[in-house]
């Protein structure tokens, strides 16, 4: 979204994060803030342009949520929960030593233990899952998931029915967005423990999660229901609060589906506008597929609001528009059909989960705003003016564009976007989107985004300041 700087998640990773509330009005429109304060008669929030305030007599109630943005505004999937750890076999401190020594995995221990699980009894394929288990968490650290998850799947065929190694392994692909998949290595791990096990609200708790994320809301609701009953949890209680919010706004929606899309819309929508919308989306899918090199591995839910005029959901001053919070959310009032305007929305907040899940949620603000909105269509305008807020030294370092941009002034946001769409121009324009394509799945894994830039552009953050500033000299007609 622009002017906005929001990105709503529906799964928390706790640090450094702040909640986020929604303000419904009673034209139904959703306002998505944090800070909402009631003062008198008026309510006021905080927004990417600064703080706002609305009379009280227009909003119908505030939720608050305990979903929150993470600092970092990345579209991360990981569920506030973490697997219970891995029975620790005798002896697992030894083995854990022995596989992951000098900060890298001992591939020799490994086949040595695999070797001996081949011919040897529970005892050695206990040693096989503690092997892998050690490596794979070596590798979770190190921001490798999908590697992580190769080692789980080893193991898994040695000791198919270890608990542990299920539930770390379906929390990695919650984290992926591969709900489906997920949904299969719990449904194994609920066949191997009974509800009566210590373990079971845990597996109900994240088949909630990854029914959530699957648009799946009843079910979502079954499982936290189910989590509830057997070990109540105030993580849970608040999921389980949003979700059925969900699942009573959408009763009443219509549904259309396509190969990459689920989309809910009310009835005041017109079909053709769900058809026009979804098709357009499959287009989009299709040319952002190709040019970032990465197929979302699930179908990506879609939701069209109509209670809210369109203007609100593009340019400034109305700032939370068509949100992304892992499923896009855009209002359509008055809309029959895909016009130019809503196409772009579309294909920049689609582009969000692209962006998203190709860096495993780690990419940082003014990567995606910037590659959003290229993909959107937008150019630098104005060159000439921000050429010259550059030579005076006035934008922002993409250190300090990371993170939210929650905090920032309406002027600085607007900054924020071209000065992040400019860095992206001159990244594309000096390599080829393939550079773009490649920062983003190393930024999956680095230990930093300048690290990544470093590793794949073989700049740090100031050369690439430097590179757009001598791009936007380019493009200087004056
Ligand atoms: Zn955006």
């Amino acid at each position: 979204m622009r002017q906005a700087a929001l990105i709503a998640f529906f799964f928390v990773l706790a640090v450094s994060s702040a909640n986020a509330d929604t303000i419904v009005l009673k034209n139904g429109r959703r306002i998505v803030a944090s800070n909402v304060v009631e003062d008198g008669d008026r309510i006021t929030y905080e927004t990417a342009a600064g703080q706002m305030s609305i009379p009280k007599s227009i909003v119908a109630r505030i939720d608050h949520d305990n979903f929150s943005y993470s600092s970092a505004e990345t579209k991360v999937f990981a569920p506030p929960v973490s697997a219970p750890p891995i029975d620790p076999v005798r002896g697992y401190d030894e083995v854990a030593r022995l596989t992951v020594h000098d900060n890298s995995i001992d591939f020799g221990y490994i086949a040595e233990l695999e070797n001996n699980a081949r011919s040897g009894g529970a005892a050695a394929i206990e040693k096989v899952a503690a092997t892998h288990y050690a490596a794979a968490q070596f590798l979770v650290s190190k921001g490798d998931t999908d590697a992580a998850i190769d080692h789980y799947r080893q193991a898994l065929s040695f000791a198919p029915d270890n608990l542990g190694l299920l539930l770390n392994l379906a929390v990695l692909y919650l984290r992926g967005n591969q709900f489906t998949t997920a949904l299969d290595t719990l449904e194994h791990a609920r066949r191997v423990m009974p509800d009566s096990s210590p373990a079971a609200p845990d597996i109900a708790k994240l088949m909630g999660w990854a029914y959530y994320g699957a648009n799946k809301m009843e079910r979502a609701v079954d499982q936290w229901k189910l989590a509830q009953r057997l070990r109540p949890d105030q993580e849970v209680e608040s999921a389980l609060e949003k979700a059925e919010r969900d699942k009573a706004e959408e009763e009443s929606y219509r549904e259309g589906e396509t190969v990459h899309f689920a989309l809910k819309y009310n009835g005041s929508a017109t079909p053709d506008l769900a058809r026009g919308i979804l098709h357009t989306l499959e287009e989009d899918f299709r040319d952002l597929e190709s040019q970032l090199d990465f197929s979302p591995p699930e179908q990506i839910g879609v939701i069209l609001y109509t209670e809210q005029s369109f203007a609100d959901i593009t340019r400034a001053p109305s700032w939370a528009g068509a949100i992304n919070d892992g499923r896009i959310r855009i209002p359509v009032q008055g809309l029959t059909s895909v016009t130019p305007e809503l196409g772009r929305v579309l294909k920049h907040e689609l582009t969000h989960s692209f962006v998203g899940q190709k860096s495993h949620g780690r990419a940082p603000t003014w990567l995606q705003e910037g590659v959003a909105q290229y993909m959107e269509g937008r150019r630098s305008a104005s060159v000439g003016a921000l050429l010259d807020q550059a030579n005076q030294g006035l934008v922002p370092t993409l250190g300090a564009l990371e993170g939210s941009w929650m905090g920032l002034s309406g002027s600085s946001a607007s900054m924020a976007y071209a000065w992040s769409l400019a860095v992206v121009e001159s990244i594309v324009q000096s390599g080829g989107m393939s550079d773009i394509s490649r920062l983003l799945d190393r930024v999956g894994s680095a230990a930093s985004t300048e690290d990544a830039v470093r590793d794949t552009l073989h700049s740090d953050y100031s050369d690439l300041q430097q590179q757009t500033i001598a791009y936007l000299r380019r493009q200087d007609v004056r």
